[in-house]
C-alpha cells in the first residue's frame, strides 16, 4: 500500500482551491425567472502532489467528474482558483493555459471515445505529439515505437485499426496517446471501469508503473473503492459537491470518520469473496443538488444525526495530521 509524506509547496503540482461551479437552471416556462443554481461543486480544497495519485470517489452526481473537467480546463469554475505549478490558470493569459493543455492529459473511460475508428493507430497515438513538436521522420518512429512499449503494446500495433483490438489494448493505446506529450498530469475518469474484471488489474499496473518510471501525478475519479484503494496515495471523499474527508488512502481505509465514508467502505465490501460490486449501494436517495438539505447535507441518510445536523453545516476540519472531516461527530 502506498502511503504520502508530509508535502512542502514545490511538492503541490495541481492545487485546486475552494472552487465552486453552479449550473443556472432553465428559467420557468411562466415567470420567466431563472429557477436557481445547481451546485454541481461546492467550494472544494485538494492538491496533487507531484508524483502521486490523488482520487476522489462518491456517488453518481457528487460532482466528481465536473471537478475533473474543471482541472482539464473544460469547464470554467463559477469561483476559486486552480493553480498549476503554483501558477494561477483561473486567470493566466492563452499561453499558460496552452503550455497547461499540453502538461495536463486525461485517459477516459471508454477509449473508444478518444480513438478515431477510420484512423490508424500510429497516426492516433502521434497525433498530439505532432501538432505540438516538429519531429523528424526518424523521431517520430521512435517516439511512437517507445510509447508503444511503454503501454505493452508492439511496433507492429501501429498498422493496425482500433476494432482490432481488445477493450483493455484499446485502453492501452488511449494510454500510450495521453503519454505522447510526456505530461506532468494525467486525469484518469474512470479508467477501468469499462474494462473486463480480468484485464483491470493490468491496467492499474500499468498505470503504477509508468507513475514510477516518468514521476506523473493522477487526479483519479472513480466509483469503484478497490481501484481507488490500490491506486492512491489521498483520497478525497465528496457528497452533493463538497468534500466530506479526505486523508491518505491507508489512514481514510482503516480509520474513516465520516457516516458516508464508512457506509460507502461497508457498501463496498461484499458479503461473499466471490461477489464484485461495482456499484456503491447506500440506502436512501442522493438529495437533488438544486435543493440540498439545510445543515449538513448528508443528514437525510445519516444514521447518527443529531439536532445540530439539520441546522448547522459542519466545516471540514483536521483530525489528524493529513486527515480533514466535516462532521460533527468529529467534534465530539
Ligand atoms: Fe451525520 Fe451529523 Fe455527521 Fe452529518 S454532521 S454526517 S448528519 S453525524
Amino acid at each position: 500500500m502506498v502511503q504520502t509524506a508530509m508535502a512542502g509547496p514545490t511538492d503541490v503540482i495541481i492545487e485546486v482551491a475552494k472552487v465552486k461551479k453552479y449550473f443556472p437552471v432553465a428559467k420557468g416556462f411562466l415567470t420567466g425567472r431563472a429557477k436557481g443554481n445547481v451546485k454541481a461543486v461546492d467550494g472544494i480544497s485538494f492538491k496533487i502532489r507531484r508524483g502521486q495519485t490523488y482520487s476522489l470517489v462518491g456517488e453518481s452526481g457528487c460532482g466528481k467528474t465536473t471537478t475533473a473537467r474543471m482541472v482539464l480546463l473544460v469547464e470554467t469554475p463559477t469561483s476559486g482558483v486552480i493553480k498549476f505549478n503554483n501558477r494561477d490558470l483561473t486567470n493566466s493569459h492563452n499561453m499558460d493555459r496552452r503550455e497547461y493543455r499540453t502538461s495536463v492529459q486525461a485517459v477516459f473511460q471508454d477509449p473508444w471515445s478518444s480513438l478515431n475508428p477510420r484512423m490508424r493507430v500510429g497516426p492516433i497515438i502521434m497525433e498530439p505529439l505532432l501538432a505540438n513538436r516538429r519531429l523528424s521522420k526518424q523521431e517520430a518512429q521512435e517516439q511512437l515505437e517507445t510509447l508503444l512499449q511503454d503501454v505493452g503494446l508492439h511496433p507492429f500495433h501501429a498498422d493496425y485499426y482500433p476494432h482490432e483490438f481488445s477493450g483493455g489494448q484499446r485502453q492501452r493505446i488511449a494510454i500510450a496517446r495521453s503519454l505522447a506529450l510526456r505530461p506532468q498530469v494525467i486525469v484518469l475518469d474512470e479508467p477501468v471501469s469499462a474494462l473486463d474484471v480480468s484485464i483491470r488489474a493490468q491496467i492499474m499496473n500499468l498505470f503504477k508503473s509508468l507513475q514510477q518510471r516518468y514521476g506523473m501525478s493522477y487526479l483519479l475519479i472513480a466509483h469503484n473503492l478497490a481501484t481507488v484503494r490500490y491506486m492512491s496515495h489521498q483520497v478525497g471523499v465528496m457528497y452533493l459537491g463538497k468534500l466530506v474527508e479526505e486523508a491518505p488512502t491507508r489512514e481514510l481505509f482503516t480509520n474513516p470518520k465520516h457516516p458516508y465514508t464508512r457506509a460507502l467502505i461497508s457498501a463496498a465490501l461484499p458479503s461473499h469473496p466471490d461477489i464484485v460490486r461495482d456499484e456503491m449501494v447506500i440506502s436512501g436517495e442522493v438529495p437533488s443538488p438544486l435543493s440540498p438539505p439545510s445543515g449538513c447535507a448528508f443528514h437525510p441518510r445519516c444514521p447518527f444525526i443529531m439536532e445540530q445536523c439539520r441546522v448547522q453545516m459542519p466545516e471540514l476540519r483536521q483530525v489528524q495530521p493529513e486527515h480533514h472531516v466535516a462532521c460533527h461527530l468529529a467534534d465530539l
